[in-house]
């Protein structure tokens, strides 16, 4: 996921509120973003000629701008606005409201602090998250896009199943979520959705219909087959953002769950569950294109003798190296994986026979050469390679393929790469 520098803008008069604030975000985790304050109208109009703002949380009555003058000039700035209050007349109220803010918050409120939190947390997710329109008429997909856009989030439109299909399948982008419309020639949104569901879980992917039958069993039937929500067309902006909100922050949820399931403690690699898993729909994907796969294993040579003689600390050190040289010669789109004790696995699409084979040769060699220096040891390895290339029909079975070619680099010797393909 592309993830750029982003910065919050916190407009308050009172200095209490500015340091609880900033402490509150300060304290989350999850934001790594530049905080800049400011106490005054002015102050603000002088901060934002100078930086670019991804999201402003600002206090309606300044000393210089009484009126929430604040907020408009951050929104003519396309930026989000949380808009925090001390508890104003119900006049004022409804006129910020009427404005394109993204949350109302009430200082009194003791839980106003998460809020805040919560809140900006979304909006900066937002910018790097990639959200999918399905719909055959070029107006609908507009409106929805322009609606989307509001949020923050990066639009990609599609104007038919199979293109959506397409696009997910083959997208550099992370895309947690496919807001799809029911009726389309060829393939209906409710098809897509099924067809969705056999490679992606709900934890993966949100789905969300959008039609505007008046049928209300398509709702229903559109839940069964495997979509989260279902908006009707009619919706309001901030039933809208509501939803996309809500099921872009469960996607976010379970992800951030899954990666300390899916992840080994000592390299920070996948682990064989997750290979599987992630594994399953890549050979779909390349199957639908008739392109091969590589499956490589990798396991150390005399491993055990590494921990016998320097300790068991020594040879976790030893295995995390694999994970460095390996991230050094592979592409963000290899999927690496440590399969158990010193055994790696790895799975490659995308990649030209004779490539692969030089590729691993060159990974074989740069271990061969390594030094791995630990106080006054210095510790060296090889490795054997066993790869499988070809169009084998289950993961399984291709992993299994590369297995027998690892072994047959085992009984020759060791420090070999062998190569399995199908003819
Ligand atoms: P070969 O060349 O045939 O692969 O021999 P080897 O010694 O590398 O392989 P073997 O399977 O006989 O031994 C692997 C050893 O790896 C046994 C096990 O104690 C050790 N091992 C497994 N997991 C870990 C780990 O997480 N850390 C350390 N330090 N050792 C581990
Ligand atoms: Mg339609
Ligand atoms: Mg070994
Ligand atoms: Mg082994």
């Amino acid at each position: 996921m592309q993830t750029t520098q982003k910065n919050i803008l916190l407009v308050d008069d009172s200095r209490v509120v500015l340091s609880m604030v900033k402490k509150a975000i300060f304290n989350c985790s999850e934001i790594n973003s530049e905080l800049v304050t400011a106490e005054s109208y002015a102050q603000t109009k002088e901060l934002i000629s100078k930086h670019k703002f991804h999201v402003a949380i600002l206090d309606v009555t300044l000393p210089d701008a009484p009126n929430g003058e604040v907020i408009d000039l951050l929104l003519a700035q396309g930026v989000p606005v949380i808009v925090l209050t001390g508890g104003i007349n119900q006049a004022s109220k409804s006129i910020i409201l009427e404005k394109d803010i993204v949350e109302y918050i009430t200082k009194s409120n003791p839980q106003s602090l998460n809020y805040i939190v919560t809140s900006v947390k979304r909006v900066l997710h937002n910018y790097d998250s990639y959200v999918l329109v399905v719909d055959d008429s070029k107006f609908t997909r507009a409106q929805t896009s322009k609606n989307l856009k509001k949020l923050h989030v990066n639009v990609i439109e599609a104007s038919s199943a199979k293109e959506a299909i397409d696009i997910l399948y083959n997208s550099k982008y992370y895309i947690p979520l496919v807001i799809t419309d029911y009726e389309m020639p060829e393939m209906n949104g409710m098809e897509l959705t099924m067809e969705l569901r056999q490679s992606y879980s709900k934890d993966r992917l949100s789905i969300i219909a959008l039609s505007g039958s008046e049928n209300s069993k398509i709702a229903t039937e559109f839940l069964r087959h495997g979509a989260n929500d279902f908006i009707k067309k009619g919706y309001t902006d901030e039933e809208f953002a509501v939803r996309i909100n809500v099921n872009l922050e469960l996607v976010d949820l379970f992800r951030q769950g899954k990666d300390t399931a899916s992840k080994d403690y000592l390299t920070g690699l996948y682990n064989r569950r997750f290979f599987f898993e992630s594994g399953v729909p890549l050979l779909q994907k390349v199957k639908r294109k008739k392109l091969p796969l590589a499956v490589a294993m990798l396991d150390i040579d005399f491993f055990k003798k590494i921990n016998d003689t320097y300790g068991h600390d020594v040879g976790d050190i030893a295995i995390k190296e694999v994970a460095v040289i390996l991230h050094k010669y592979l592409r963000i789109s290899d999927l690496i994986s440590r399969f158990g004790g010193e055994e790696f696995c790895i799975l490659m699409d995308d990649m030209d026979i004779n490539d692969i084979y030089d590729k691993f040769e060159h990974i074989r060699t740069s271990f061969e050469n390594n030094i791995i220096e630990i106080k006054d040891l210095r510790i060296s390895y090889t490795v054997s390679i066993g790869i499988y290339y070809g169009y084998s029909s289950t993961l399984e079975e291709m992993v299994s393929l590369s297995d027998k070619a690892l072994y047959e680099a085992k009984g020759s010797g060791r420090n070999k790469v062998v190569l399995h393909t199908d003819s």
